[in-house]
């Protein structure tokens, strides 16, 4: 049906910055790709690696972050870079990391947009891969998460959150995630994670790069950090993290997604039935 052209972009840029889970320094390069590469991650420093393509085939670990491995070497926290190349619509990069980790930057997704703005989205000579959901598809996954997708023109997201904090609790709200509607409603929208859940995750290994200069912080008085960049902030990021997964189709979607309590695990599940229906 979508007779759009692939894109990707016209020069390289690079941004730095700690990992948010390994908390170690790394930087992140996206680089210009040939129509049909897709989306691909490599690690330049480690001489003859092979490259790990962003695809539900090497998904290892979605407990806070998605995890890509190709049994050589991992890169984590993949969705908030990959959320801001499905959202301006670019199929074809390549990303060059320096580390086990893609930068966290402030903990939203708009830093990866100003640096993909800045190399220049670009169209090619090819057409792009346009998924769409034929029936209804419905995939549940733990704690009451479930997912509901429908045909859609465009990605539309219409998402609920529901979080025993006060000062979260249960939002609920409705996103086009077209290239404007991504930047206005969910690019600023940062991570975010409770003081109370700290320890135990640094004993895991995990939040080691976690301060409030990339994460809301939530102690038991409510937000640590200054100020919330919307209300429903949350369920933003939430949101943007559904597209960053989706991104793993390898394809562009047109879906009504309706979502409660998304995770991860549950984005990635939805992602290989929605690819599963597009066989
Ligand atoms: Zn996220």
């Amino acid at each position: 049906m979508s007779t759009s052209k692939q894109r990707s972009i016209s020069r390289s840029i690079t941004i730095r910055g700690a990992g948010l889970h390994s908390g170690e320094s790394t930087s992140l390069t996206f680089s210009p790709a040939d129509p049909g590469t897709g989306i691909v991650f490599r690690r330049p420093d480690l001489e003859g690696s092979a490259d790990i393509p962003a695809n539900l085939e090497h998904v290892v670990d979605t407990r806070l972050g998605t995890t890509l491995s190709n049994g050589e070497w991992s890169i984590l926290t993949v969705e908030h870079a990959l959320a801001a190349v499905a959202a301006l619509q670019i199929d074809n990069v390549q990303i060059n990391v320096l580390g086990p980790e893609i930068p966290a930057r402030d903990g939203s997704f708009k830093d990866y947009v100003a640096a993909l703005d800045d190399a220049g989205p670009v169209e090619q000579e090819a057409h792009a891969t346009v998924f769409d959901v034929s029936k209804p598809l419905e995939v549940t996954a733990g704690e009451g998460q479930s997912y509901l997708a429908m045909s859609s023109t465009g990605l539309r997201v219409s998402a609920t959150i529901d979080f025993e904090h006060e000062t979260i609790g249960r939002q609920t709200g409705a996103f086009l995630l077209d290239e404007d509607g991504f930047r206005a409603n969910v690019a600023n929208a940062r991570t975010f994670g409770f003081e109370a859940d700290a320890e135990a995750l640094h004993a895991q290994g995990l939040a080691l790069g976690a301060s409030l200069e990339n994460t809301i912080v939530l102690d038991s008085h409510g937000v640590m950090n200054d100020s919330l960049r919307f209300k429903d902030e949350f369920l933003r990021h939430k949101v943007g993290d559904i597209v960053g997964d989706l991104a793993l189709l390898g394809a562009r979607l047109n879906a009504h997604i309706v979502v409660e309590r998304p995770s991860h695990t549950g984005n990635v599940k939805l992602a290989r039935a929605i690819r599963l229906d597009n066989q």
